[in-house]
């Protein structure tokens, strides 16, 4: 903290900033109102949400948001592929922001923590400087990205990707729904979000953290608070469609038989054979399969099924896919069918700044709170931001390990600890020179 700041701070109950502290149970008011919007009750009454990206739903999500944004009087802007960011005025106006943020569309059977957390712990942050009269030397801006679970619009993260540049905002707004076809840029029009504010973005923040649930077991499972985000692994999903001859399942010889069925069914033990042999942090995964026809008696003509392969390790993704490329030709060959691939996401690993790793850890150590490094085993919008500005991640542990999931639960101590962190973190980059 430097002079600057002590003298521009407002009220005199701002003397430590270093003491300020959250207020969880306003930030669970808004989890929870923000969770009622394509609210799904579970069969065990589990309280999840369907708001899938450009929906209704998504609309009414972004409204309430946009909302408190504007109730906490900060200036809000919508890109041309409906991002939005609200910024807190800083005390110097040449300043580029500290950017906080995540994303508010979900799965279609998803919890209320996932991106949500990022988002409204980054509104009380924000609240949390405004209520103490506490002033920072750079802009404070609250983020949500379009898109960012690829659940309807592919790829995952479209909203930061065409934030940064990694892909052609004509190209984002031409992709088609995965369930209904609809064209994205006419879902965004539809719902009011095409803004008026460029995208690419034309001003890279100073630096940007993204609190975030774990969305897996490992922090539970340490008993540890604060996972300190080393890095993302990188990720390759691949849409197969296998094509081979449809017969009778009593009457065609074995021998004589063009099985897509079986050849999926090899790749998939294939894929866990790969994850297995390579050991280290590669995970394979096959998500979806479809049979046509799907009859009892049919051997079947096709079969669509899709392969996640992450590691965060680029030159072993690469080695893991091609291993996987050499069963698809293997497996063609021996039962007579054709492999048809289409990549549907591919992202390299990603490696945060190491001075805002640092400080995400020291912050947590000082806040009296236990943490382990650790990269993400999913994607987020972080990994987008870190091509534009150093970039870091705050995890808290999700109970059981659940995420794309109703049941999804972080406890409110947890949340309390991971946004105590992110405020420190903000007030120490927003004050930095
Ligand atoms: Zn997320």
């Amino acid at each position: 903290m430097d002079a600057d700041t002590a003298d521009t701070a407002d009220t005199a109950d701002s003397a430590d900033p270093a003491a300020l502290r959250i207020d969880v149970d306003r930030l669970l008011r808004r989890l929870d109102a923000l969770g009622e919007i394509g609210q799904v009750i579970g069969p065990r009454g589990e309280r999840g949400c369907a708001r899938l990206a450009l929906t209704d739903a998504d609309r009414d999500g972004r409204d309430l948001v946009v909302g408190w944004m504007r109730d906490l009087g900060l200036a809000v802007s919508i890109d041309a592929i409906g991002n939005v960011v609200g910024v807190r005025a800083g005390d110097d106006p040449a300043l580029a922001p500290v950017m906080v943020g995540s994303h508010i569309d979900t799965v279609r059977t998803g919890g209320r923590f996932d991106g949500n957390l990022g988002v409204l712990g980054g509104l009380e942050v924000v609240e949390t400087l405004i209520t103490h009269g506490v002033a920072t030397r750079r802009p404070v801006a609250v983020a949500f990205f379009t898109d960012e679970e690829g659940a309807r619009f592919q790829p995952d993260m479209l909203g930061s990707l065409v934030y940064v540049g990694g892909l052609a905002l004509e190209d984002a707004l031409d992709v088609r729904a995965a369930d209904d076809g609809a064209r994205l840029g006419d879902e965004l029009a539809r719902i009011g979000y095409a803004g008026p504010t460029p995208c690419p973005t034309a001003a890279a923040p100073h630096a940007y953290v993204e609190l975030h649930i774990e969305q897996g077991p490992v922090l539970e499972d340490a008993g540890v608070t604060i996972g300190v985000v080393t890095g993302v692994q990188g990720i390759s999903w691949t849409e197969l469609t296998i094509t081979g001859q449809s017969a009778h399942a009593g009457t065609t010889p074995m021998r004589l038989r063009r099985d897509p069925g079986y050849v999926a069914a090899e790749l998939t033990a294939g894929v866990r054979a790969i994850a297995r042999q390579m050991g280290g942090s590669q995970v394979a995964t096959v998500g979806r399969m479809e049979f046509t026809p799907n009859l009892v008696n049919v051997v079947p003509s096709s079969v669509t099924m899709t392969v996640d392969l992450r590691n965060t390790d680029e030159h072993l993704l690469q080695q893991a896919e091609h291993r996987f490329d050499t069963s698809c030709r293997r497996l063609a060959d021996d039962e007579g069918v054709t492999i048809e691939r289409r990549t549907l996401a591919r992202f390299e690993p990603v490696e945060f700044d190491a001075r805002m790793i640092d400080l995400v850890e020291t912050t947590a150590t000082r806040l009296g709170l236990s943490t382990m490094r650790m990269p993400s085993g999913a994607g987020h919008d972080a990994q987008m931001l870190a091509r534009i500005c150093p970039t870091s991640m705050i995890f808290v542990p999700s109970v059981n390990g659940l995420s794309h999931n109703l049941a999804e639960l972080t406890e409110a101590t947890d949340l309390q600890a991971g946004t105590d962190v992110l405020l420190q973190v903000v007030l120490q980059l927003a004050n930095d020179g």
